[in-house]
């Protein structure tokens, strides 16, 4: 396993990279940072809407029998820049918001780092349901939430999409990523920007006291 610090580093890099992305766009013309301030055009929120409602009270794959919410995406319909987790944990499954626990928390830090908030952004994840015990979404229940992802995804068009760790970047672009050789690697995605990183909960992980004296 990496050391924490240069964890640390790199994915200071990663954000600087995403950083410099973003800044580049705007010297080039491109409106504002990732965000579009003007609220006013229902286009894009009304998409958002129609995906919600076709999903429903889904019952598409197992894990609607032990969900307390669906988690479907909160944030800025008209954002620029998406972050696409893995799958709701407890906090999430309860309050039916994505990252709202330690990860969430974390998240909301990086966010800020570049000069955001979440209420700039999109939050969602490649499923919409709590797995038992948390434990990694399977391929079945993948291929069930996926497609509303994607709905999720063209109906916000961002410029720029952050998978956050291995499933949501494999997912995405369709093959098994070996994240820890390929994060800070961009990417396209149904024309949007892909940028891979790392799952705010394995840093969170990483940073553990235990790990800290293990590596
Ligand atoms: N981890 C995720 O991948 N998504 C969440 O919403 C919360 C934790």
């Amino acid at each position: 396993m990496e050391e924490p610090d240069q964890i640390e580093q790199e994915f200071e890099q990663v954000l600087y990279s995403l950083k410099d992305y973003l800044l580049n766009q705007k010297e080039q013309g491109v409106e504002g940072l990732p965000i579009a301030k003007d609220l006013s055009s229902p286009g894009r929120a009304q998409l958002l809407e129609e995906v919600r409602k076709e999903l429903g009270d889904c019952k598409r794959c197992k894990l609607h029998s032990h969900r307390r919410n669906i988690v479907f995406g909160t944030g800025n319909p008209e954002a620029r820049l998406v972050f696409v987790g893995e799958g709701p944990g407890g906090d999430e499954d309860i309050q039916g918001k994505p990252f709202v626990g330690r990860a969430g928390q974390l998240l909301s830090k990086i966010i800020n780092s570049i000069d955001l908030t979440r209420e700039d952004v999109y939050i969602a994840n490649i499923i919409k349901c709590r797995p038992p015990q948390n434990r990694n979404p399977q391929p079945d229940e993948i291929r069930a939430c996926e497609p509303f992802l994607i709905k999720q995804l063209k109906a916000i068009r961002p410029k720029v999409i952050v998978a956050l760790g291995k499933p949501a970047a494999s997912t995405l672009l369709g093959r098994t990523v070996p994240i820890t050789k390929e994060r800070g690697t961009w990417h396209e995605f149904e024309g949007m920007k892909l940028m891979l990183t790392y799952h705010p909960a394995y840093l969170l992980r990483a940073y553990t006291k235990e790990n800290r004296q293990a590596v």
